[in-house]
């Protein structure tokens, strides 16, 4: 039965919460009055941080019973200029650890009472995800380990949220990256997280190596040249200790591929998507000295990004579809199917669900995500409407 929401809001223990979080108890209840942090309807009671408050990241979960909070994922800092910006961040580290950057969805695991959780990015339990986790890692992990959180990243063509193929996996994997201290969020160093998940069986992301700091520049370079045609999204490079937080670095063509997405749906995302990638490009182009010809390639592959997919858009809708982004999802249980329904709901995003089809011991499920604004938007200017 749903809870009143301000009855449990009442009863929430602000003392206790200040101690486990280390935040000011002031801070606290004004994130409660703006809402900052909300109540989450759901199977498991939780509270979330729509935003960051004082330390504490957005997309932390509390957990009232038993008490404990999963901490948001920190952002990530991006470097444009490869040479300069390592020799700054890591100015006070001998060596920085590579690791591959894989492209789907962050997801932190733990074990909350009796059951195995996953968090997506923003503190909400995805179902779906949970059900795939339950049955892709091996649950001694959380008995051995239960203050530990996983994070990792979901990969695969069976995802509802960023769906690939080219990692040549069969549904949906997770793949480590960071393992951290539950309720504080500090992070296990970069070998003993691998040596750990080594030893229950869960994959980890892929390690290029440990490079000197002022050599990583040429090593990178080399790595993000070596993906070719792939479509690998890029690298985090690390403090080996995680003393120092870590920053991301990308290639050109899955920075293209982004945009091929976000303008297929462009006034849904085009706007958010914009601006950032075309700076990498540019000093990309500088930082590798690129000649007039990988420039001009580099110009017409940028371009064809942005305008191709926004012109099928257009098209698309003149005769007369919906414009749409089609995902899939594979599940054991057709109960995690309705629940994901709900989850979708309260997201607030506009889904049609297929029938699902029975392959195997599992259920195939084919989803519909309608881009609302990018459906107007295209279709009162086909119908003569101004631009603004
Ligand atoms: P951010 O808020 O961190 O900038 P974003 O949504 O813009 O996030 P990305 O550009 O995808 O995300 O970069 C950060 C994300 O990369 C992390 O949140 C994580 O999900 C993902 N990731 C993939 N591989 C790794 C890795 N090896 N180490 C750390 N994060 C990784
Ligand atoms: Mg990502």
């Amino acid at each position: 039965m749903r809870r009143d929401v301000s009855e449990l809001t009442n009863k929430l223990d602000i003392e206790k919460i200040s101690s486990l979080l280390s935040i000011p108890e002031h801070n606290i209840t004004g994130a409660l009055k703006r809402k900052t942090l909300q109540y989450v309807h759901g199977k498991q009671e939780l509270f979330r941080f729509d935003k960051p408050v004082s330390s504490v990241e957005g997309g932390t979960a509390l957990f009232l019973e038993p008490f404990k909070a999963i901490r948001g994922f920190p952002k990530i800092s991006r470097t444009l200029m490869l040479y300069p910006a390592l020799l700054k961040h890591f100015s006070s580290c001998r060596k920085v650890a590579v690791e591959e950057k894989m492209n789907g969805y962050n997801v932190r695991v733990a074990l909350i009472g009796d059951k195995v959780v996953a968090l997506t990015r923003g503190g909400f339990i995805c179902p779906y995800t949970t059900e795939k986790v339950n049955y892709l890692l091996r649950r001694d992990f959380f008995h051995d380990h239960p203050d530990l959180v996983l994070c990792g990243e979901m990969v695969g063509p069976d995802s509802p949220y960023v769906p690939k193929t080219f990692y040549n996996i069969e549904s949906l994997d997770f793949f480590t990256f960071d393992v951290r201290k539950i309720n504080s969020g500090a992070p296990m160093s970069v070998m003993e997280r691998r040596k750990l998940m080594d030893e229950y069986g869960i994959r980890s992301v892929h390690l290029y190596g440990e490079f000197e700091v002022g050599k990583a520049h040429e090593a990178i370079t080399d790595i993000i040249k070596s993906f070719g045609n792939t479509l690998r999204e890029g690298v985090v490079i690390k403090d080996p200790e995680m003393i120092l937080p870590p920053v991301k670095y990308t290639s050109s063509l899955s920075n293209c591929a982004d945009l091929k997405y976000a303008f297929e749906f462009y006034n849904d995302f085009g706007r958010d998507f914009f601006f950032g990638r075309v700076c990498r490009e540019a000093f990309q182009s500088v930082e590798w000295d690129e000649n007039e010809e990988s420039i001009t390639k580099r110009c017409r592959e940028l371009g064809e990004s942005i305008l191709l997919p926004m012109i099928s858009t257009i098209k698309k809708k003149k005769a007369g579809e919906r414009i749409a982004e089609n995902v899939q999802l594979r599940v054991k249980n057709l109960k995690t199917i309705a629940e994901f329904e709900d989850y979708l709901r309260l997201l607030g995003v506009d889904a049609v669900f297929g029938h699902p089809e029975k392959i195997g011991d599992e259920y195939l499920v084919r989803i519909r995500k309608i881009h609302q604004s990018t459906n107007d938007k295209t279709e009162t200017i086909l119908g003569g409407q101004m631009w603004s």
